[in-house]
């Protein structure tokens, strides 16, 4: 269902008004408050450009880390605020509370121009719970809501979901809306063949998504440690290998599914389970691993049959590292992967990296830009592919027909 979008707000609703915008500033932090990796700030940056354009005045709300529903200095979003200054190239100021009357009064002294950063929504206990009271004391922060926190829309909080049961218009931000779009594209896919390539390590996590893509994708790599559980329901002994031992009958039960798009490894890298790097490793048939080894890349001849059908892709979507990236050496199926989709984009298909884990490793490769969208959201997109909404979505207001 469409959901309206700034778009859908007259230049009255916005001018001089205060737009309380949900972002998601759920950033990597050093332990010294340091902002490691400021993506998900920039990501922000369209909706409150257009919004400063349009003279409204944004208050933001955002959650950081897991603080439990109290204070707690780690989590503050306070050295976020300067990041977003630098970035905006306008001023910000950041207010150590949240929902209180003191915010509120801040809220309405916001000069022209300038930008309002509230503190930790999880600082407060009735965040993750929902709670109405507070939604109803957030919403006094605004005189519309906009909800652009794309990472945080598969959780019904008060701030995401809550709140828009006190504060109308409630629309989508720019970021919410081009991953939507980037989502509901994989979801029906216009053009074909679609390839779809898995990786990472938890298939517990992912059976409704692979479950989705099982039907609809034309071709269905699978590779790390996800691929090791598929082989394992191959009965293939994996070694020392990442295998996820309660999810080998769901594994094999999607094995037997006719059709036949599933693609798994032939060969792959081994190395003894604690190798820090690559440099003892060696190449085995998917089926030759030694009992002290363990998978930890597929191999080149893999590599090379995932590269190709990536290439003849017209869509293609991609969750989930090839192999331990993280570690040196390991990385070669992950990057191959990556190239192949910046290849197939530069072509004209249509790709898009979904899931934390992927979007660092395409970042890493250098390739981030160079496929069609990267998504911010890890769990937010996955959960969106697997069931086609999400609760801070549905929450928003109807676009008119
Ligand atoms: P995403 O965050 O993109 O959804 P996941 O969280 O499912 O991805 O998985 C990413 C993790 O999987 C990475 O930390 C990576 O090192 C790990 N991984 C991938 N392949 C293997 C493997 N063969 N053995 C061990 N870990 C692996
Ligand atoms: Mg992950």
């Amino acid at each position: 269902m469409r959901r309206r979008t700034i778009d859908d707000l007259s230049p009255e609703i916005l001018r001089g008004r205060r737009a309380l915008v949900r972002v998601d500033f759920n950033v990597p932090m050093d332990d010294d408050g340091t902002v490691r990796d400021a993506t998900r700030v920039e990501a922000s940056l369209p909706t409150l450009r257009e919004l400063l354009e349009a003279e409204a005045r944004p208050v933001l709300l955002s959650h950081l880390g897991r603080p439990r529903g109290k204070p707690d200095p780690k989590y503050s979003l306070r050295t976020v605020a300067k990041v977003l200054e630098e970035l905006l190239e306008a001023p910000v100021s950041f207010f150590p509370e949240t929902d209180t009357d003191p915010a509120v009064q801040e809220s309405q002294a916001l000069e022209p121009g300038a930008v309002l950063l509230l503190e930790n929504t999880r600082f407060l206990p009735g965040e993750t719970k929902n709670d109405p009271a507070l939604s109803k004391r957030l919403a006094r922060l605004g005189d519309f809501y906009v909800n652009d926190a794309f990472g945080s829309t598969h959780r019904a909080h008060a701030s995401v979901v809550g709140v828009t049961e006190f504060l109308r218009p409630a629309v989508a931000g720019r970021l919410v809306e081009s991953e939507l779009e980037a989502m509901s594209a994989l979801r029906a896919p216009s053009s074909r063949p679609f390839v779809v390539a898995f990786g990472g390590a938890k298939i517990a996590d992912k059976i409704p998504l692979i479950e989705t893509f099982l039907d609809r994708a034309d071709v269905l790599l699978v590779g790390g440690a996800m691929a090791n559980t598929f082989l394992a329901a191959r009965g293939l002994p994996m070694g020392a290998s990442l295998v996820e031992r309660d999810a080998i009958e769901v594994a094999a039960g999607f094995l037997d599914r006719p059709g036949g798009a599933l693609r798994l490894p032939t060969d792959l890298v081994i190395a003894e389970p604690g190798a820090p790097d690559a440099s003892r490793s060696r190449i085995v048939r998917a089926d030759a691993i030694p009992e002290d080894m363990a998978a930890f890349d597929i191999g080149p001849e893999t590599r090379e049959v995932f590269a190709n059908a990536i290439g003849e892709s017209r869509t293609f979507f991609w969750n989930g590292p090839m192999g331990l990236f993280e570690r040196p050496g390991f990385d070669s199926g992950t990057v191959r992967v990556a190239e192949a989709a910046a290849g197939a984009t530069a072509e004209g298909a249509f790709t898009v990296v979904g899931g934390g884990d992927s979007a660092s490793a395409i970042r890493q490769a250098g390739l981030a830009d160079a496929v069609s969208h990267v998504s911010t959201g890890g769990g937010a997109a996955l959960e969106y592919l697997a069931e086609g909404t999400l609760p801070g979505i549905e929450a928003l207001d109807e676009a008119p027909r």
